[in-house]
């Protein structure tokens, strides 16, 4: 594999796999364009350099090959807009349309081709799909970290028709891969994993395999109360997951063994129903009132959390703290972003990865206030529950 920064695409015809599944509105406007923006850097490069450009990427969830909806040929504009240049469009992927405009692309030329999920051979991992795709370009760069983990036809099985120094990472999957594994691999203790969200059965396995790597992990959100219950507390309505009782009693048990500490949240922010306008009280999170539900963690384990926080020189954090989502339940989750945020000013590397935190942090102002905000949600799950990723390991 080749390194993105050091190679010049003077004249060639770069083939990248891109995530451009951006959310639209009902008349096919962009409503968060940040994932098409994060790409930019790299597409301007090639470019820059005199390569051309052939985009390809997958587009919601489609059943039964094309369909309005989830065609990319509503991404045309804004991407000509973000890049300064025209971007041409192909109707499908590979065939003889998308043959004969990647050919005739010039130095400087932008083609998008049509989603890859409305063939069903993407999502397979067909190969002769994928050696049909890489024949549109000279070199494959691999830019959607997003799907690393998927072993896919775009994403992992087309890096094998292309010689390693033809192919690479963008600049996107680059720092992707490099932060994850500094807090993989090489992280300055003490290293807090802060888990939040509202599943144990989510979260097993990355608190599973960071009883290896951190010295502290604090868990927050809905799945504290399954802890609590395992602990013999009563939790009232929170969120509790009967089956994985069992499984919270032995990760307590194993980090004990380990050395680790784990830290849950003593007291919570209870309401009488899962609602913005609930009446609200505070209790102890192992001594919750029937009929009240935790949805944040409070005061005391803010401080608590905050702490352990500013003390760290590594961070990871995945998760809510509560209900972020509504004004009364969101104290928690930012009262944890500035603390990720002060320890960060301290000279801690923190990362903040999955779905919900990276809204959280971006919500609440903190996304520059931290070492590095990951795009791949579930991609970045699954590098910490220690498993390989298909994208990263095929260039590999
Ligand atoms: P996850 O996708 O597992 O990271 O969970 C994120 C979701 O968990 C968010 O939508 C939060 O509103 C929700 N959440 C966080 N804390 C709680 C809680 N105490 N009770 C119910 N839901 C929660």
């Amino acid at each position: 594999m080749s390194k993105f920064s050091d190679s010049n695409f003077s004249g060639k015809k770069v083939l990248i796999r891109v995530d451009f599944n951006v959310p639209l509105d009902e008349t096919f406007q962009i409503t968060d364009d940040n994932r098409m923006r994060a790409t930019i850097p790299t597409l301007k490069k090639i470019l820059d350099d005199g390569g051309s450009v052939i985009l390809m990427s997958h587009f919601g969830r489609p059943k039964d090959g094309p369909a309005e909806k989830y065609s990319l040929k509503h991404l045309v504009d804004h991407l000509s807009e973000l890049l300064g240049t025209k971007v041409d469009f192909a109707n499908d992927c590979i065939g003889e349309e998308a043959q004969h405009k990647a050919a005739g692309l010039q130095p400087g030329g932008v083609l998008l081709l049509e989603n890859l999920r409305f063939h069903k051979e993407e999502e397979k991992g067909d190969k002769a799909f994928a050696e049909k795709l890489s024949k549109l370009g000279d070199i494959y760069v691999n830019d959607a970290f997003g799907t690393a983990h998927r072993a896919h036809a775009s994403t992992a099985v087309i890096a094998q028709f292309f010689q390693p120094e033809n192919k690479m990472f963008g600049l996107v999957m680059e720092s992707e891969v490099e932060s994850a594994e500094k807090v993989m691999h090489s992280s300055e203790k003490p290293f807090t994993a802060i888990i939040g969200g509202a599943k144990v059965s989510d979260k097993i396995m990355i608190i599973e395999n960071l009883l290896d790597r951190a010295t502290d992990i604090i868990i927050g959100g809905g799945m504290a109360y399954t802890f609590f219950k395992a602990m013999g507390g009563s939790i009232g309505s929170s969120l509790l997951e009967e089956d994985k009782v069992d499984t919270a009693k032995e990760l307590l048990e194993k980090a004990k063994a380990k050395g680790v500490i784990i830290h849950l949240p003593s007291d919570s922010i209870i309401a009488d129903q899962f609602a913005e306008d609930a009446s609200i009280s505070s209790s102890l999170s192992n001594n919750i009132p029937d009929g009240w539900m935790g949805l944040d963690i409070g005061a005391l384990a803010c401080e608590v959390f905050s702490k352990v926080i500013i003390q760290s020189k590594t961070i990871l954090w995945n998760g809510p703290m509560g209900v972020f989502e509504m004004a009364k339940f969101q104290h928690g989750t930012k009262a944890i972003a500035q603390a990720v945020a002060d320890a960060t000013n301290n000279g801690a590397y923190t990362l903040v990865g999955g779905g919900d935190s990276v809204s959280a942090v971006n919500q609440f102002g903190f996304a520059d206030k931290v070492s590095y905000v990951s795009t791949g949600g579930g991609a970045m799950l699954e590098y910490f529950e220690g498993k390989e990723l298909p994208g990263i390991a095929a260039m590999k």
